[in-house]
């Protein structure tokens, strides 16, 4: 019923206290212990419900107990999360609280999007990087360049999706996605986000996901 009482690695338990974070809201009652659970997710849920929390504290405490991921190499340019966000603005949000939320966990976590210079962006993802938040056609861009490699990619949250599709970026979406079905094969765990549920996120969710669980909120 609190934070407090579901075990998200102490660093991660802290900076939610620090965030004055005490009851999941509705999405994270249920996405939270789902995706804990290594369970892909297609959740139903609006702006304003809380649905960053949701994606971010799974794929921040997995990376946090993941040691051996830790230790990887080439860390650099080899992000263990990627999520997926239709717009500029979105995604330097989602980064400006995944940040928050990771503080001195030792995860890091880098911002892409279009419309704003890529050598900044390079610069950082060179630094390191453990979580990428991008729009997808900034995404492809560094994938061409090859400055990013997605093949370490263990967790994939697709927020918004049903607006990312509305402005024509399921190509791009494909694209990146094709980039992190190489081997070895089973071990991405995917969580879909969508304020709507028609036949087209239908459709990404039977293509993206292994046997999901649906959660409407
Ligand atoms: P979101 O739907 O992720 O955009 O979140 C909406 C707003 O609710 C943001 O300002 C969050 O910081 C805040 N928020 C999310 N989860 C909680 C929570 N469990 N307790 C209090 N505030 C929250």
């Amino acid at each position: 019923n609190t934070f407090a009482e579901i075990d998200l690695g102490e660093a991660l338990n802290q900076n939610i206290r620090r965030c004055k974070y005490v009851k999941p809201t509705p999405v994270q009652r249920h996405a939270i212990p789902i995706s804990l659970g290594g369970r892909d997710l297609m959740a139903c849920a609006q702006t304003g419900s809380g649905k960053t929390a949701a994606f971010c504290f799974p794929i921040i405490s997995g990376i946090m107990k993941d040691q051996a991921a830790q230790r990887r190499p080439g860390w650099c340019c080899f992000p263990l999360a990627l999520i997926l966000s239709p717009t500029r603005e979105l995604s330097m949000q989602i980064h400006e609280e995944a940040r928050k939320f990771a503080y001195q966990t030792g995860v890091k976590v880098v911002v892409a999007y279009g419309g704003a210079p890529i050598n900044q962006q390079l610069r950082e993802l060179e630094r390191g990087v453990d979580i990428l938040v991008a729009t997808p056609g900034r995404l492809v861009d560094l994938l061409e360049r090859a400055r990013v490699s997605l093949e370490m990619i263990k967790y994939l949250a697709l927020d918004e999706a049903d607006r990312m599709l509305d402005m024509g970026f399921e190509p791009q979406i494909r694209k990146i996605v094709e980039q992190m079905d190489m081997p070895p094969p089973g071990v991405r765990q995917t969580m879909l986000f969508s304020a709507t549920f028609p036949k087209e996120i239908q459709r990404l969710a039977s293509d993206f996901l292994a046997s999901y669980i649906f959660l409407a909120v």
